[in-house]
This record gives structure tokens, sequence and C-alpha cells, in this order.
């Protein structure tokens, strides 16, 4: 099994009480059976904390109850009471691993940091060649005679990267691009002959729909509603700064490679790129909207935001993906247009 890691992998330390959205609030903290078991014997004060703040939670999974949207051993000094007490060892594997995500496709094994956890976003942003390792000889080789699909989508997955890393053409022109390129695939991955788009019945729409959809999922801060909002009453005609554009690479980067491949299982790479459309459009304009208004502007923590309010969130990517397939303003062609409106 190869490994792969991008270069910054093992670079990353928590920073802890420094940290400036800890990942001990707005989650629910799952508690492993593993763990449990441990803490069923653990003497003492913190162990009667412990057992008696671990609820099922609605889906049937074991969890902290949370102290007003904070893990309730989070202390007031911003440091864990249970890595002070029992040492990290006895974290739960939630804690242990975060922000660190494997993806196993059984010949080679992924490893990725998640842009939610603003040290891991710090890295990435700070990187010029964090994936240079990923869709390289290892990976192709290590399918090449065994899985003519994966070996296809590693293919089709590099090109995509090479067309959104092209800077001769605005940011928006690349993901238009790339969706256009990625119609294509998904044409030949449902046994289809590739044929250019047909544009006929196609009206350019702006891009409200998105930040609707935007303002109607589980959202868990609210500056990050208000943010959300701003951008969608007045980012509408807004430019986006090509500083936006390049830090926005190394983001789109880190979603390529953590989830173009979840192709094999769905079949369907049109997904990913629309996720990342839908990200470029919201965190553009909310970063312009915030300029142009003369308020306070984090270009990593407007990411590392967005990571955590929508990515991470199971319910509103289900909930994304089924605008996808039902609403037609989702189609490749109307967002190839209303990408190549906005430049
Ligand atoms: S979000 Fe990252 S840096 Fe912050 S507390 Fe969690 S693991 Fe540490």
């Amino acid at each position: 099994m190869n490994d792969i890691y991008p270069t910054f992998y093992k670079k990353f330390k928590c920073i802890a009480n420094l940290c400036p959205d800890s990942c001990c609030k707005d989650w629910d903290i799952d508690v492993d059976c593993e763990t449990e078991k441990y803490y069923s014997c653990v003497e003492g004060n913190l162990g009667d904390k412990i057992r008696k703040l671990t609820v099922t939670d609605e889906y049937g999974e074991r969890v902290f109850i949370s102290n007003n949207g904070k893990c309730p051993f989070w202390n007031q000094n911003m440091l864990c009471d249970i890595y002070i007490g029992l040492g990290e060892e006895h974290l739960s594997a939630t804690c242990k691993n975060f922000p660190r995500m494997s993806v196993d496709y059984t010949d080679f094994c992924e490893h990725i940091l998640s842009f939610a956890c603003p040290e891991a976003a710090r890295l990435m942003l700070e990187d010029d060649n964090a994936y240079a390792d990923f869709g390289g000889e290892n990976e192709l080789s290590a399918c090449e005679n065994s899985d003519d699909y994966m070996s296809f989508l590693l293919k089709s997955r590099e090109r995509t990267a090479k067309m959104l890393l092209d800077r001769s053409q605005p940011f928006a022109y690349r993901l238009a691009d790339c969706l256009e390129f990625n119609a294509q695939i998904q044409i030949i991955l449902n046994g289809g002959e590739p044929a250019p788009l047909d544009f006929d019945d196609t009206e350019p729409c702006g891009c409200g729909f998105i930040f609707d959809m935007h303002l109607n999922f589980e959202i868990m801060s609210s500056e990050w509603k208000d943010k959300v909002a701003l951008a969608a009453k007045n980012g509408g005609e807004l430019k986006i700064s090509k500083e936006f554009d390049d830090d926005f690479e190394k983001f789109v980067l880190y979603y390529i490679y953590r989830y173009y491949l979840e192709a094999v299982n769905s079949g369907d790479v049109l997904y990913s790129i629309k996720r990342i459309i839908c990200a470029y459009i919201v965190t553009s304009k909310i970063e312009a909207a915030l300029k142009a208004a003369a308020l306070p502007c984090d270009r990593l923590r407007i990411l590392q935001r967005y990571s955590k309010e929508v990515e991470h969130s199971y319910e509103n990517t289900e909930r994304m993906n089924a605008e996808f397939s039902k609403d037609k303003r989702f189609s490749a062609q109307n967002l190839i247009l209303m990408l190549e409106a906005m430049v």
C-alpha cells in the first residue's frame, strides 16, 4: 500500500489555546467504544464528570453533552481537561486524529489535513507545493493494471488540477473550463460519447440562488451567517481580487484531493466540482463585501470557516448534493455562464 502525504502534513502541531477557532467548539465530540471503556474505569472527579456528561445523541452515537456549543472539558484557559488529567493517549479517536483525515483506496491511501482547523489551513496556504506527491507515479502505477476506472479518475483529476492552476486565465474562467471538462468526463463515466454541451435553453442568472441555499443551511455561528448575508446582499457585482484567487488555488487543490476520487463509489465527478464552485462564489464574495464595507477581513478565516460550516457538515453536504440534482440552476451550462459573467 502506498501512503501519500501532502508536504505540510507532518509539520502540523495543534496550537491548543492559541487557536482562533477551536475544534472544541461548535461540534459534537464523539466518544468511541474503546475510549469509553477506558473512561468507565477512571477514578475521581474527572472520571465521574466524564461518565455523567457522556450521552447518546439522536444518531445513536456516544458524545459529550455540549456546554453552550462547546466541549464540556474545554476549560476556561481553552485547554482540554482530559488531555491534562489523563494524557493525549486517552483522548477519544476524534480528538486524537483531528485534523488528520485518510482515504483508503485499497491500492493506495491519501492522507490530508482538514481546512476546518485554522493551523492546518495556515500550513496549506503557506505551502506552494503541498500536493506534489498526489497523482504522481506512485498512485498511477499502483492501479495502472488493476483498476481501469480508478486509473481513469486519477488522470482526469490531474488534468482538472492542472486546469485550475493555469494562471494565464482568471480563476472564474478556469472553474468554468474545469466544469466543462468534467461534464465530458461524466458523459464517459455514464457510458456515452463526449459531445459539446448544449447551451441553447440556458438563461444566464446571477449567483443569488447559491447564497439562498447557503443561508438555508444549518449554520453554527451567527457571525458566519451575517457574513453570508452581507455577501448575498452586496457581493453580486463586486470583483474578486487576484490575491483571493491565488489563495483559493490552495483551497481548491485541497478540495480536489479530498473529494474528486469519491467518484470511484458515487460514479459522479460533477458533485465535487460544483461544491468547489459554490465555495468560490460564497467565500470570494464574502471577502469582497467585507472589504467594500471596510470591515475586518481575514481570508484564511473565511476559507477555514467555510470548511467548518459547510464542508464538514454532513447535513449541509447532503442538502447541497440534493439541490445539484433537482435545481436546474445548478446545471453545468448555467454555472459556466454564471462564472464567465463574473469576470
Ligand atoms: S482546530 Fe486545530 S489547532 Fe485548533 S484546537 Fe483543534 S486541532 Fe488544535
